[in-house]
């Protein structure tokens, strides 16, 4: 199967050329077209299967395809345990959806909030949370869910763990045009079935173990280098 095959538009074919993905991994080629269709996804995979293309294809080719309901709404929330996570979301955002008129930021705790204060107020379709810092947010005004069409619960294991079920829930409730739900957790817990059972609609279920044929095709390399020499041995990178 070849990224052609999953009838993403053009602009996202060219930009994971150019991220340089020659095919889709395993967990993509099965959630790509359900998700693209619109349909709830729950999908059963750990970080590095390539999980986070699976859902940011697929909804950047939507959004892009409709025109938003208002101008500057935010459409498309994911929800992610660490700021890690949420950074490294927000980076593959930007990667796949550099050419197109589809505007994502980042927010997470521990950081001066006017940044992404400014961004917000700069119009952001996506927005990639952290469950703190997007409550403290709300609750200034300052982001409002009444259009989003789109969720992910990315890592919704860990999240339920962390202790964030009635965060997770009452954002549910609180988004009254959603149209669908997409769960990515590792382990399927008594939690994340609950919340699947009670907000997903015939949701597509993938399992994908991470193991090394499931593992997008990434290259590695190793470099020898004194300890000194570390900081310039990566700027030559
Ligand atoms: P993730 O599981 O989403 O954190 O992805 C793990 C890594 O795989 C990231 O560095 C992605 O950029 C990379 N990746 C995702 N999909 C592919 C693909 N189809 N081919 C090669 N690398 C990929």
């Amino acid at each position: 199967m070849t990224f052609n095959d999953l009838k993403l538009s053009a602009p996202l074919l060219k930009a994971v050329s150019e991220a340089g993905y020659e095919t889709p991994s395993p967990i993509q080629a099965s959630a790509i077209p359900p998700v693209l269709e619109g349909r709830d996804l729950m999908g059963c995979a750990q970080t590095g299967t390539g999980k986070t293309a699976a859902f940011a294809l697929p909804m950047l080719d939507r959004l892009s395809a409709a025109a938003p309901r208002k101008k500057g709404a935010v459409r498309a929330l994911i929800l992610t345990p660490t700021r890690e996570l949420a950074q490294q979301i927000y980076d593959n955002f930007v990667l796949y959806g550099k050419k197109l008129p589809v505007y994502p930021t980042v927010i997470f705790g521990g950081v001066n909030q006017q940044g992404q204060v400014n961004a917000l107020h700069r119009g952001a379709d996506v927005v990639i949370a952290c469950p703190g810092r997007l409550w403290d947010l709300m609750n200034q005004g300052f982001v409002h869910l009444d259009k989003v069409e789109t969720f992910v619960l990315d890592e919704a294991d860990r999240m339920l763990d962390m202790g964030f079920i009635h965060d997770v829930t009452r954002l549910l409730d609180r988004m009254d045009k959603r149209k669908n739900l997409g769960l990515f957790s590792a382990t399927i817990s008594r939690e994340v079935m609950d919340i699947a059972w009670v907000y997903q609609r015939d949701a597509e279920e993938v399992t994908v173990r991470e193991d090394e044929q499931n593992k997008p095709d990434i290259k590695q390399f190793r470099m020898d280098v004194s300890f000194d020499g570390k900081a310039e041995a990566i700027a030559k990178i």
